[in-house]
């Protein structure tokens, strides 16, 4: 034992108890992981659920999947006494909307694009995994819906929520924290996990790339960056997603221009260089990534 072991173990000490309140904790089947004075994320099986919980209330972002929503409501209530008031949907998929009929019969206002709502009322055959997402139930559909944005003045600062392009679905809304600086992207932003363009629904890979472009514009590097799915990043985390979008949009072009098949595309090496980052979800995924990127370029 000498000084230089006393110091280590304060410094290692310290680092515990200063990350303590801020790293994951266990929450009723969901992890918990906190950002900021009111801004949490819960992760599960579904998308990743933001929660802002302060004094005037609690609004959650997502709300993962059918049957998810009282276990939903256990963890968010670890947090806040509060009833939860409003669910903003980042889109429509099952994923992310998939328990809106809970929190609409529990009384939740939920709030999305306009194409969210008309979406989840008419259902949908998702031909990248070769399904039918039937119409949802009449409390499953957002009551506030936008076109463009809306804010939320709540819990001592601004909420933005907007629209910019069809990217990932045709009614993305990205969530703002502007005193915060945080930003929720739902899957317009995936870590660890190579995108998806849902077709079918009107999305655009050149829309997902404006949707980046437009975060990109007001973060910085204490920007927290919360993706649809995966750990929470930051602005770098996002412009290495930014690349891998474009470089698989253009090799995926040039391919598709030679008139190669998707079989033929992944043995030629199209996602040569990222599988070791960005390959988390495994081969059927990159499958199902590559088969949408195909149908979203002309
Ligand atoms: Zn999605």
């Amino acid at each position: 034992m000498n000084v230089t072991w006393h110091i280590r173990t304060l410094v290692t000490l310290l680092a515990v108890l200063i990350h303590l309140p801020a790293t994951a904790q266990e929450g009723e089947g969901l992890t918990i992981e906190r950002l900021s004075d009111t801004i949490y994320v819960l992760f599960g099986d579904g998308g990743n659920i933001g929660v802002s919980a302060g004094p005037d209330g609690v609004f959650i972002i997502d709300d993962q999947l059918d049957g998810d929503g009282e276990m939903i409501t256990k963890a968010v209530a670890t947090l806040s006494d509060l009833p939860i008031d409003y669910v903003l949907n980042t889109h429509w998929h099952w994923d992310h909307a998939g328990s809106n009929e809970f929190f609409g019969h529990a009384g939740s206002a939920i709030i999305a694009h306009d194409k969210v709502r008309s979406r989840l009322e008419s259902g949908i055959y998702f031909s990248q995994r070769d399904f039918d997402v039937p119409p949802a139930p009449k409390k499953a559909l957002p009551v506030i819906t936008f076109s463009d944005s809306l804010s939320l003045h709540l819990n001592g600062e601004e909420v933005h929520m907007f629209h910019v392009a069809a990217g990932h679905t045709s009614g993305d809304g990205i969530v703002w924290f502007k005193d915060s600086n945080v930003v929720h992207m739902g899957d317009n932003f995936l870590v660890g996990i190579y995108p998806l363009i849902d077709v079918d629904d009107g999305g655009s890979i050149e829309g997902m790339i404006m949707n980046i472009d437009t975060v990109l514009a007001f973060t910085n590097d204490e920007t927290q960056v919360i993706p649809g799915h995966g750990a929470v990043s930051d602005k770098a985390g996002l412009l290495a997603y930014r690349e891998l979008c474009i470089v698989l949009r253009d090799r995926i072009t040039e391919m598709k221009g030679r008139g190669m098949t998707i079989d033929e595309m992944i043995a030629a090496g199209v996602t040569d260089g990222f599988d070791e980052a960005w390959n988390d979800w495994g081969e059927d995924w990159k499958m199902t990534s590559i088969k949408s990127l195909y149908a979203a370029i002309p």
